[in-house]
């Protein structure tokens, strides 16, 4: 029988609706085999996740979304299999982002409030729920007010980069998420690269062939932000470098219209071999480095100091 994954989902303690227990449930009821739990910036979801997970015989892969910033605006990197043991330099790394993110919060409600919108700082913690107080919290408080239908509409009008209510935070810069997650034991890829802010293709796979230079493992190719030619293209910008192609949803529940768990845009499903291929890379990778043949900042149990 095929086997199906998804590797990009989100639970509540980031911006995802189902809480982690929820989200299994979900996946084995859609035939999934495996997911990655890739929350922004917070590993608290995936210890719920493994139970439920060997409950339900879905595997759990640990992974994490990390925020950075370039010139060309945001870009996010997935990791996967990372150690998520507490007191770790990767958990100190995503707590500081956290509260780095959790700080500017009331400095975007200070924005709103003189744009003629106040929304308590209460309100958009209970939203967040056990999570860090984010944009798109103070997006959903926003629509519950009525001042916006969406949180699309929020984001489109006030929240976005450049928006009149927005607030810069805290990111790394793409090389430092790569390293952070490598040195954390995983492998990390770049998350819907389709969404990058980039002229063309070619400036895209310039990009990823100067972060294939730091370390870059994995392109998402397969996942609802993109349509069939952003995915083709991303194809062929992996097989070009060297690098896997690995596929999720960027599932949120409820909160993200229009995405089902474990299919892509058009529908389609992502193969189990996509998870093989980034376990065997990994495997691999662990096997040089026994042999001290490290070639990249953070590889080889190498703390990372971000
Ligand atoms: P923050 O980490 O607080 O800066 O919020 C960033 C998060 O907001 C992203 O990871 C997305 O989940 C969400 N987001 C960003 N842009 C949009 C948008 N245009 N519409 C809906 N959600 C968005
Ligand atoms: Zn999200
Ligand atoms: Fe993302
Ligand atoms: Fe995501």
């Amino acid at each position: 029988m095929d086997r199906f994954v998804d590797l990009h989902t989100h639970s509540t303690w980031s911006d995802g609706s189902q809480a982690p227990l929820a989200l299994v449930r979900e996946a084995r009821a859609a035939g999934l085999s495996a997911i990655a739990l890739t929350d922004h910036d917070v590993l608290d979801g995936l210890e719920e996740a493994r139970a439920e997970g060997a409950r339900e015989g879905v595997e759990i892969v640990c992974g994490v979304e990390v925020s950075a910033r370039m010139e060309a605006g945001e870009v996010h990197i997935l990791g996967y299999e990372i150690d998520p043991s507490p007191d770790t330099p990767l958990q100190a790394a995503l707590a500081r982002l956290r509260a780095a993110r959790e700080a500017r919060t009331p400095r975007i409600l200070e924005r709103l409030q003189r744009l003629g919108m106040p929304i308590d700082l209460d309100e958009v913690k209970a939203i967040a729920g056990a999570g860090s107080t984010g944009r798109p919290h103070v997006a959903q408080a926003m629509v519950r007010r009525r001042y916006v239908r969406s949180v699309e509409e929020a984001f489109a009008r006030f929240l976005k980069e450049g928006g009149p209510a927005y607030v810069t935070r805290e990111m790394l810069t793409p090389g430092e998420a790569v390293a952070l997650i490598r040195g954390g034991g995983g492998l990390a890829a770049i998350a819907h690269p389709g969404l990058l802010r980039f002229g063309g293709t070619g400036d895209l796979e310039a990009f990823t062939k100067s972060l294939a230079g730091e370390g870059l493992d994995g392109l998402e190719c397969f996942t609802s932000a993109h349509d069939a030619g952003t995915t083709q293209a991303c194809v062929g910008i992996a097989r070009r470098l060297g690098l896997l192609p690995t596929g999720g949803s960027d599932y949120h529940g409820d909160r993200k219209t229009g995405v089902r768990l474990g299919r892509t845009r058009g529908g389609g499903r992502i193969p189990y071999a996509i998870l093989s291929d980034l376990r065997e890379r990994l495997a691999a990778r662990s096997a040089s480095a026994a042999r001290g043949e490290s070639r990249f900042v953070g590889e080889g149990g190498r703390k990372v100091g971000l």
